[in-house]
């Protein structure tokens, strides 16, 4: 079977194993990003996120990361809920935290995309990763075409939009790439940036994580510094404010998979069920999701906080 033919299989495969879109890039040494990452970590912008600091030379090199690979399929899966929390929820999570852990259900997918490979071609090597191993993701997705870099630091799909999970396997086959997009379309917008919050984007395509709700509500050991507690606008896991403004989101359409959906328990928690919760109702609410990742404790502090600085 032709390059050709072969890599239009497994575009074939990813769009019938529930993939939304699926690109695929030629393996090469990411310089530009590693001189952009190198300065963002010298801001400390990533501050207690170490892990981002870490093996940097297997982030901008994947060779390192699997012998003899040559290329990285990319893959996008929509995660836009069809329902969202109450009305009355008053406090908010993220859109892409509200079903099961993207992490199981890209895995999964990720992992019936390689055995197919495998009937092909025996023995290539090749791993799977979502948000779980040193990968620059978002890279390899634009470099296969798959979007270009919003100014919110966020991957964008003209059709798509934003919200959604990216996922890749790095691969030892020559498979044929694709091109990445001629040019960007945020144009002059900068709703992203008038609209955050916390000033979290201190410039187009550059985020100081430390200043990010996302970060504070859930990746932060320390307390949440006061004066911002007003700004997290009731986000208690995840902040979505600079993907709800860009026009590029206006007309998603929501996902088609199951595992994303919001459960009927967490649809109907209303602001008093989220200020009186406790862990065994946050266990079964949150069984598999990744707000169970960061703990009972961190979101039950940051209800209180928000709680006990609102207004009366
Ligand atoms: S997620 Fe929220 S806090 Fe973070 S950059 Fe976007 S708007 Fe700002
Ligand atoms: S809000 Fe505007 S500037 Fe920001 S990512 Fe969307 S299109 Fe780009």
């Amino acid at each position: 079977m032709s390059k050709h033919t072969f890599s239009n299989e497994i575009k074939q495969k990813a769009l019938l194993l529930g993939f939304d879109l699926c690109g695929i890039s030629t393996i090469e040494e990411l310089n530009a990003e590693k001189k952009f990452l190198e300065k963002w970590l010298k801001q400390n912008y990533h501050g207690d996120m170490a892990y981002m600091a870490r093996n940097i030379d297997k982030r901008v090199n994947p060779s390192l990361l699997v012998d003899g690979t040559q290329s990285v399929i990319s893959v996008l899966l929509n995660y836009f809920p069809q329902n969202n929390l109450h009305p009355e929820s008053h406090y908010k999570i993220s859109k892409y935290a509200l079903g099961t852990d993207y992490h199981y259900v890209i895995k999964d997918k990720l992992k019936k995309l390689m055995e197919f490979i495998e009937q092909h071609y025996p023995n290539t090597p090749m791993r799977a990763f979502t948000d779980s191993a040193p990968v620059l993701d978002k890279s390899w997705a634009l470099k296969s075409g798959l979007g270009w870099m919003g100014k919110n630091t966020l991957l964008i799909n003209k059709k798509m939009g934003s919200f959604f999970f990216i996922g890749e396997i790095i691969i030892g086959m020559d498979l044929q790439a694709d091109s990445p997009l001629e040019k960007e379309y945020c144009g002059n917008c900068t709703k992203c940036i008038d609209a955050c919050p916390t000033d979290a984007l201190k410039d187009p395509y550059v985020m100081d994580a430390t200043k990010c709700i996302s970060y504070l509500t859930i990746e932060s050991k320390d307390d949440i510094p006061i004066e911002l507690v007003p700004k997290l606008n009731n986000w208690i896991f995840g902040c979505d404010i600079c993907q709800d403004v860009c026009p590029w989101n206006s007309k998603v359409q929501p996902s088609t998979e199951s595992s994303f959906k919001i459960s009927d328990e967490l649809a109907l928690m209303k602001k008093h069920d989220w200020e009186e919760i406790e862990k065994p109702q946050f266990k079964k609410l949150f069984k598999s999701s990744p707000v169970e990742r960061s703990g009972y404790k961190k979101l039950k502090t940051v209800i209180d906080l928000i709680k006990n600085t609102s207004q009366p």
